[in-house]
């Protein structure tokens, strides 16, 4: 139980006889509850060490699906769409940017998916042509809460029956026991992946490499399909036999034909979060590196680093799986070059290749169309 990551749950009044909090409740333990409604002053002194010990649940009535906010030309986006039912995260890793995105410091929920629910099916109708990927991990751990919360059952049975979409779980942690098991069949869970001694240095209060490894495969065993994310990539001494050995760990467990996609991302973060990162993390090694500022104002090493790095692994993911989906978050197209020989021409362009690869792996199981390329250009 997720007991040992929450240590108070606050809990808004006007939300009290919603079923998320009746399920809540159910689940706590021995957790000490408060029952009032929070403004931003009210949290204004809660340092976030402390605030990501606190789960505050409230409402919300909309305003909570949006286009991944990732990055700005000339850098490319998959056009991932965002859910931020949750925002803030357990975890705490040195590198995490919501230190510096968010300004609550507290695990804020909210209670209520049913406004979540009518903006993705808004979203879905609006663009029929369009196959659209949805994810709760941008601003929070899909699952690191999820034995209290039961919140991916309520998204997984929505998603169920929903044609033109899927949803990612993205998740570092091991709370997979509320899955429904067989899966569903438009459902992804992705693990975001590192080195053992990164998790254990950098990713505080998160599970180990081996441990997640085992919750995929058993999510793979149910069914799923899974997704990983080396993201961040850190440069580090020996980083290239360290990250030769993840890859090497994951298709040690986990058979390519039911890998969705896997991610490449090196560490990058704004400019001005640096001195957020050097004040809570003042041992951490990960601004150690030679960083530019990129021309979205996104601090990240040196390109012909970066290159280097993801030729290496890029090669090693190749090697074990010719088939599976790979692509690179917040690169430029040159980067892409340097590293597949080829890059898409526009983010659209990225999203169809997206939908292209799931409709050709996965058509017939997710019940995908075919994607035609101009339904992608026109949105
Ligand atoms: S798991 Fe993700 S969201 Fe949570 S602290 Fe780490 S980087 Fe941030």
């Amino acid at each position: 139980m997720s007991g040992h990551l929450i240590q108070k749950i606050v809990i808004d009044p006007a939300v009290e006889e919603t079923p998320l909090v009746r399920r809540i409740l159910a689940e706590k333990g021995n957790l000490p509850v408060e029952s009032r409604a929070w403004t931003s002053t009210d949290w204004a002194d809660i340092p976030l060490h402390l605030g990501k010990r606190i789960l505050y649940v409230t409402g919300r009535p909309g305003g909570l699906v949006k286009p991944c906010p990732a990055t700005n030309p000339p850098y490319l986006c998959c056009r991932y769409i965002t859910i931020h039912a949750m925002t803030q995260c357990p975890f705490d890793c040195t590198y995490c940017v919501l230190q510096g995105y968010l300004e609550r410091p507290v695990i804020t929920l909210f209670a209520d998916p049913k406004p979540i629910f009518k903006e993705i099916d808004a979203l879905r109708r609006a663009k029929p042509g369009r196959f659209f990927r949805f994810g709760t991990g941008e601003l929070a751990d899909s699952l690191a809460l999820d034995d209290m919360t039961g919140l991916s059952e309520d998204y997984l049975r929505f998603f169920r029956n929903r044609r033109n979409a899927l949803i990612e779980l993205k998740t570092k942690s091991v709370r997979i026991e509320n899955l429904p098991d067989p899966a569903p069949r438009n459902a992804v869970i992705s693990w975001s992946v590192n080195p053992q001694s990164v998790i254990a240095r950098e990713e505080l209060r998160a599970p180990s490499l081996a441990d997640r490894l085992d919750a995929a495969k058993r999510c793979r065993d149910a069914g799923y399909l899974i997704g990983f994310h080396f993201d961040p990539v850190l440069l580090m001494e020996d980083g290239e036999a360290r990250y030769r050995e993840v890859v090497r760990q994951i298709f040690s467990r986990i058979d390519p034909g039911r890998i969705a996609w896997i991610s490449l991302g090196s560490l990058r973060f704004p400019a001005e979060y640096r001195k957020i990162m050097q004040k809570r993390f003042p041992h951490a090694r990960i601004l150690d590196g030679e960083m530019i500022r990129g021309l979205d104002g996104k601090m990240r090493y040196l390109r012909p680093l970066r290159v280097e790095m993801y030729r290496k692994i890029y090669g090693w993911i190749r090697d074990a799986a010719p088939d599976v989906f790979v692509y690179f978050c917040m690169e430029s197209p040159a980067v892409w070059n340097a590293v597949t020989g080829g890059h898409p021409e526009s983010n659209a362009e990225l999203d169809f290749r997206f939908a292209r690869s799931l409709w050709e792996r996965f058509g017939r199981e997710i019940r995908m169309d075919e994607p035609r390329r101009d339904a992608y250009r026109a949105s």
